[in-house]
């Protein structure tokens, strides 16, 4: 028999598993039995909708059993089994969830943070097992495969003598090192077993069945114990979001988490909700701490688990969950949902809708919470999804606005931190109009704006728009409790005294002929040369008149369906400045060619610190070489 060898990606992570020092090996068992109670869920879901299908309640369970002798563990489950395709794909690629997160981060030797932090499926058993055997038969065919690797060589599928649906694993432990006599021996005792179910799958809602063995009393009134075994049912069966809040510890919450694979971090926090009223439902929410490795790509699919009383009917339900919230894990059980539903009925189904809105109050209530009380995780948790919520008040033209505009923080030129705008407009003096923020690429470059400067230096605060979304969310929200936003870099900032205003309308009228020129010299390329109100210790400094500000003219720019958007620039001058001089001694002396040359060093300089580069860089430099001659 022919051996095929496993995918690229599925090899590495079985090399990983197979040489892995990781300390919790045990976890493995957690895999084996949540795939087995995935594969009764379908089966389950089939039998109450199939009427093919005969079924007993009994018939759904999962068998673990030992072989001391063989140094064999099994896991037997009565699931949907599969076919010999569904074993070539399903075992000989890894494609799906934690495995496919996995393979793009795991670029590490020993993988023993890794597989603590990611789901790792079916290859984990490698971390204990030296051969794997999968015995099953699929719902959907008559024959039976036997699934067969010793790890990285490769596996061989062949046709298998099992009579009943379902699937059972066989686990060869390894031999134990000669320091650890106990390292994967371990896995042979019952009592070890036991609780290592219990820690883990407690909640698995189907009888996971273990056979321990029991001293008995021989009988009459002797001393002597004869040894019994009896198979017992080691998990509580109560699904978790059944139980009562008061009975359950974070650390089941946690375990629940992981169980299912809604991620790998450890969840910020959890949110258990019992609705018993117009609605019934339960639900178990998390909000994960890290961001999800393709959470800001097309390829992620928002969604919670939804369950009609208790059984699983969808994976992922997306109309459960907005958008802006889409980075919420968990599921939702209901008695009040049809087992039948189609996805496209789901859509409009009333009840459906009405757990969705009540789900949004609580999601967003619980992060007005942790933003009030537990600042420092809301902040590890505005790492992560920040954006998410800024591209929420972004979209859908900006209807969600007003749900989101208390859970936004920017950093503060003040506070040297993230502020709230509630908290920044608790603290704006009584003459300060606006809001202030800065747009650019970083903190460090936007301190170094000219146009910056005098706000923070007027005592102002300041926020630092870094990310792309910012300033179009911002320009969607247009004001926040009355207060308009205002860029330091747009239109006027009404920071002048009438003394200030006057001295500037003055100078204006005077240099006008002069600006006039400069704009002519700058042919098209700006919308106006301007005396500048906003200028301290700079010369220049490039802004925007209009909707579209210069940090958005770069950010639409790099869209692929870009539409060559610009910003109605202005080009500030600052007359308080040495520099001015020479322009104005250039255009008294009516030297056109000085002040063209000054014109364009000015505006490239203005360009630059924007972050735009210069337009013709060969005649910059020529430009930098005549004054330097
Ligand atoms: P995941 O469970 O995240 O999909 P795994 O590596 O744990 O990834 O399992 C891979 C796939 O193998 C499963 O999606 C499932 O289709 C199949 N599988 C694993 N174990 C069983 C089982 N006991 N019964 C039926 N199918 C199984
Ligand atoms: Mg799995």
């Amino acid at each position: 028999m022919a051996k095929k060898e496993f995918k690229a990606e599925s090899k590495r992570l079985l090399e990983m598993m197979v040489n892995s020092i990781y300390s919790q090996k045990e976890i493995f068992l957690r895999e084996l039995i949540s795939n087995a109670s995935d594969a009764i869920d379908k089966m389950y879901y089939k039998a109450l909708t199939d009427d093919a299908v005969a079924f007993h309640q009994d018939d759904f369970y999962i068998r673990v059993q030992t072989d001391e002798e063989a140094r064999t563990l099994t896991i037997e489950d009565t699931g949907i089994g599969m076919t010999e395709e569904e074993l070539e794909q399903n075992l000989g690629t890894i494609a799906e969830s934690g495995s496919l997160a996995f393979k793009k981060e795991t670029e590490t030797e020993d993988g023993r943070d890794i597989i603590g932090q990611f789901g790792v499926g079916f290859y984990s058993a490698f971390m204990v097992a030296d051969r794997v055997v999968v015995e099953t038969k699929s719902l959907d065919s008559d024959q039976a495969y036997r699934w067969e690797s010793d790890g990285v060589e490769g596996y061989t599928i062949t046709p298998g003598n099992k009579s009943e649906t379902g699937t059972t694993i066989t686990i060869y432990l390894k031999q134990d090192e000669e320091d650890n006599e106990d390292d994967f021996s371990q896995f042979l005792r019952e009592q070890r077993l036991k609780t290592i179910i219990k820690k883990y799958s407690d909640f698995i809602r189907y009888p996971i069945l273990l056979t321990v063995t029991k001293e008995e009393p021989a009988g009459d009134d002797s001393e002597e114990t004869t040894t019994v075994q009896e198979e017992e049912t080691v998990n509580s069966m109560v699904p978790i979001w059944r139980k009562d809040k008061s009975e359950l510890t974070d650390e089941d919450y946690t375990n629940f988490y992981h169980e299912k694979h809604y991620g790998f971090d450890q969840p910020l926090k959890h949110i258990h909700i019992n609705v018993d009223g117009t609605i019934r439902y339960s639900s178990i929410l998390y909000i994960p701490e890290t961001t999800p490795f393709d959470y800001y790509s097309k390829e992620f699919e928002k969604g919670l688990e939804l369950y009609s009383s208790g059984v699983l009917i969808m994976e992922k339900c997306p109309d459960l969950l907005p958008d802006y919230f889409s980075f919420v894990k968990g599921m939702v059980d209901s008695e009040d949902l049809s087992l039948n539903i189609s996805r496209e009925i789901l859509q409009q189904d009333r009840q459906l809708n009405m757990i969705a809105k009540n789900i949004k109050s609580k999601v967003k209530k619980e992060l007005q919470n942790m933003l009030k009380k537990d600042r420092e995780n809301y902040e590890k948790f505005y790492e992560s999804f920040g954006r998410q919520l800024k591209f929420g008040v972004y979209n859908d033209f900006g209807q969600h606005k007003d749900d989101l505009k208390d859970l936004l923080l920017f950093y503060s030129s003040s506070e040297k931190k993230l502020v709230s705008l509630a908290e920044y407009v608790e603290r704006m003096p009584e003459e300060q109009e606006y809001i202030y923020y800065a747009s650019g690429e970083s903190i460090e470059r936007i301190d170094q704006l000219p146009q910056a400067e005098l706000v923070k230096d007027k005592g102002y605060e300041m926020l630092y728009f870094t990310e792309e979304v910012d300033e179009f969310a911002i320009k969607m929200m247009r004001e926040y409790e009355g207060k308009e936003f205002k860029s330091v870099s747009s239109g006027d900032l009404g920071l002048e005294s009438e003394e200030e205003k006057k001295e500037n309308e003055e100078a204006a009228t005077e240099y006008k002929e002069l600006f006039e020129k400069m704009k002519g010299q700058l042919d098209g390329k700006v919308k106006d040369v301007r005396l500048s109100s906003r200028l301290k210790s700079h010369p220049v400094c490039l802004t925007a008149e209009g909707e579209v500000t210069i940090e958005m003219e770069k950010i639409l720019a790099q869209m692929p369906e870009n539409q060559g958007v610009q910003a109605d620039k202005v080009l500030e001058i600052n007359h308080q400045h040495d520099v001015f001089a020479s322009l104005k001694q250039a255009h008294e002396n009516n030297d056109e060619a000085t002040l063209q040359l000054y014109t364009n060093l000015l505006y490239n300089q203005a360009r630059l610190i924007e972050g735009l580069s210069v337009e013709d860089p060969v005649a910059f430099t020529n430009d930098v070489c005549r004054i330097m001659k």
